[in-house]
């Protein structure tokens, strides 16, 4: 009897999602803008409604999350009832790829993408296809030239990550007005609150068939120890997906510290502030000193080096000084450096360091 295991075709071929570092050998405290955390935490409600959650740890949660969905609804304008909420925003787009595509159809991501993307294309049997982008900017007229009668879905993050550049609400509905039938199409917003004035994509989901927008509670809310996200759909995507999740997906304490943490928009707005503050700072300070980036959108910048050496280099400089930052040759950015907004203090630090370091080069 042959008892030898192997797991469905393809799934070797794998590469694990490689999250940012969290610490230093022999350092006890690091400045970690590495992840695209909210430096500032969640708001006090957040944690004080996680905190009272422990009263009831014995109950399962609510398998409907009626209560965030209503509070998401209010504080954005949106229909509860097309809404879905997941372990993080991850789980919504695995829950899009699991229900709209499958064995030998064709998923869309962009040549500088989030990297869960083709992971997630290929859990379900697809094949992940990378268009270019232009400019470091997610490009239309790539993704429709790709399309092809196996594509079934497109995502793209809006801002994108890790370039922090974006598309506007018009090139978004145009986007999704000339896909192919049958085409769906993802917009990830897990960056979408730091956008002055952006919805999302909330608006095009209400108007287009073929519309899906996805938000996280793990950037500026920030909840990413909780895992909490939701996404937003014409009703019958929405029942779809609600068909294959799993009842239980978010837990109570989760889904609490979530629904306090978006009815507290003045936090929110203060967060989204602080960020717009110290992106111009950080931006400016780097490009003074020979270090460009792109105008983001997110709460991060894509500093440009030279060469990959200089990032080398870079990179070793910073971490000898306790300050991570992420690499970027798997985003096919290997002169790249992607930088988190930190507070003040770690927007000084990094901005320093970095001057520092390019002095040295010359
Ligand atoms: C951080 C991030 C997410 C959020 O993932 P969660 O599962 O909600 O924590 C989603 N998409 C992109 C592009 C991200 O950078």
């Amino acid at each position: 009897m042959n008892r030898t295991f192997e797991p469905r075709p393809g799934l070797l071929g794998i590469e694990s999602y490689q999250a940012g570092e969290s610490g230093l050998a022999g350092r006890d405290a690091v400045l970690k803008l590495s992840s695209n955390e909210n430096p500032y935490g969640p708001s006090q409600k957040a944690v004080d409604a996680y905190r009272a959650s422990a009263s009831t740890l014995g109950r399962y949660p609510d398998s409907h999350h009626a209560e965030l969905r209503e509070a998401i609804a209010e504080v954005y304008g949106l229909a509860p009832g097309n809404l879905i909420c997941g372990a993080g925003s991850d789980e919504v787009i695995a829950l899009v790829c699991q229900a709209y595509a499958g064995n030998g159809d064709e998923i869309i991501y962009t040549e500088h993408g989030f990297l869960m993307y083709p992971i997630l294309a290929r859990a379900v049997g697809a094949e992940p296809v990378q268009v270019r982008e232009r400019n470091r900017r997610t490009d239309s007229e790539s993704i429709l030239a790709a399309c092809s009668p196996r594509t079934r879905i497109v995502l793209i993050a809006n801002p994108n990550n890790p370039t922090g550049t974006m598309i506007s609400a018009g090139e978004a509905r145009n986007l999704a007005d000339r896909l192919p039938g049958g085409v769906l199409l993802v917009l990830d917003g897990a960056y979408a609150e730091y956008a002055e004035g952006y919805d999302g994509g909330a608006k095009l989901v209400e108007s287009c068939a073929n519309v899906v927008m996805t938000r996280t509670f793990s950037k500026i809310y920030g909840l990413a120890a909780l895992r909490v996200g939701y996404g937003y759909g014409p009703g019958n995507l929405i029942a779809a997906m609600n068909r294959i999740r799993e009842p239980f997906n978010v837990s109570a304490p989760s889904l609490a510290a979530a629904e306090a943490a978006v009815r507290d928009v003045e936090y929110t707005k203060r967060c989204r502030d602080l960020n717009t503050r110290w992106r111009r700072w950080l931006a400016d300070r780097l490009g003074r000193c020979g270090v460009p980036s792109d105008p983001s959108s997110a709460n991060f910048i894509l500093a440009r080096f030279a060469d990959p050496d200089t990032v080398s280099r870079c990179d070793a400089f910073l971490r000898a000084r306790g300050i991570l930052v992420r690499r970027m040759e798997k985003y096919n950015l290997p002169s790249c450096l992607r930088i988190s907004v930190g507070d003040e203090s770690g927007c000084r630090a990094v901005g320093d360091a970095i001057e520092e370091f390019m002095a040295g080069e010359k």
